[in-house]
């Protein structure tokens, strides 16, 4: 799965503050009422928001002062005319060299990834009924707090995101291979493997 876009301004990635934004988080957040309505009724069937409506978002998000020396754009790009949009963007703005990773996980693994995913309503904590369960059932480790669901996270929700996936946002392998920036990490592996391996792709500078 296409994640990730990190660009950054200095060779040395430890001395950069990355500003990390899912964008699915960041379309919740930065979208007036009017577009909240319309959006979240797709977003909650699993279909994508329009390409017009997040490349605008990013665009604005990514002149916030805390992008200055470089952000991680988790989930975007997700489909080709995002991506175009994207390398006009970062040509354009030519401040940040670029780096993307695709880090692929297998398709039944990621769907009790998203299934099986709870949250601790004030610390938000993540666990996992099938990976990682809380000690007590529905109550976080931390601070006893109720876990929350979120709603897209039902299987039928997942396996249409899949299927959008499979259509819409596939395609960008084949569009960003090739390029030297452009690397593919295994995610079925365990979370300290895979952030070793992006570490080591992040030294590589
Ligand atoms: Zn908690």
């Amino acid at each position: 799965m296409l994640r990730q876009a990190i660009n950054r301004q200095n060779q040395n990635v430890d001395t950069v503050e990355a500003e990390s934004a899912e964008t699915s988080a960041m379309v919740r957040k930065v979208m007036n009422r009017v577009m909240k309505e319309r959006v979240s009724s797709k977003m909650a069937s699993g279909v994508l928001v329009s390409d017009e409506l997040v490349n605008g978002i990013v665009e604005k998000r990514i002149e916030a002062p805390d992008c200055r020396n470089g952000f991680i754009l988790d989930g975007f790009p997700r489909t080709l005319a995002q991506a175009r949009f994207l390398d006009e963007l970062l040509a354009r703005r030519g401040r940040w060299s670029t780096l993307v990773l695709n880090i692929a996980v297998d398709r039944e693994a990621l769907i009790r990834r998203a299934t099986g995913r709870w949250s601790c309503s004030v610390d938000g904590e993540i666990y996992n009924i099938y990976f990682k369960p809380p000690k007590r059932e529905g109550l976080c480790d931390l601070d006893g707090a109720v876990l929350v669901h979120r709603s897209d996270d039902n299987e039928e929700t997942v396996r249409q995101r899949q299927t959008v996936y499979e259509e819409q946002t596939r395609p960008l392998l084949e569009y960003y291979r090739g390029r030297d920036y452009f690397h593919e990490v295994d995610g079925n592996v365990a979370p300290e493997l895979i952030a070793q391996e992006l570490g080591r792709i992040l030294g590589d500078g």
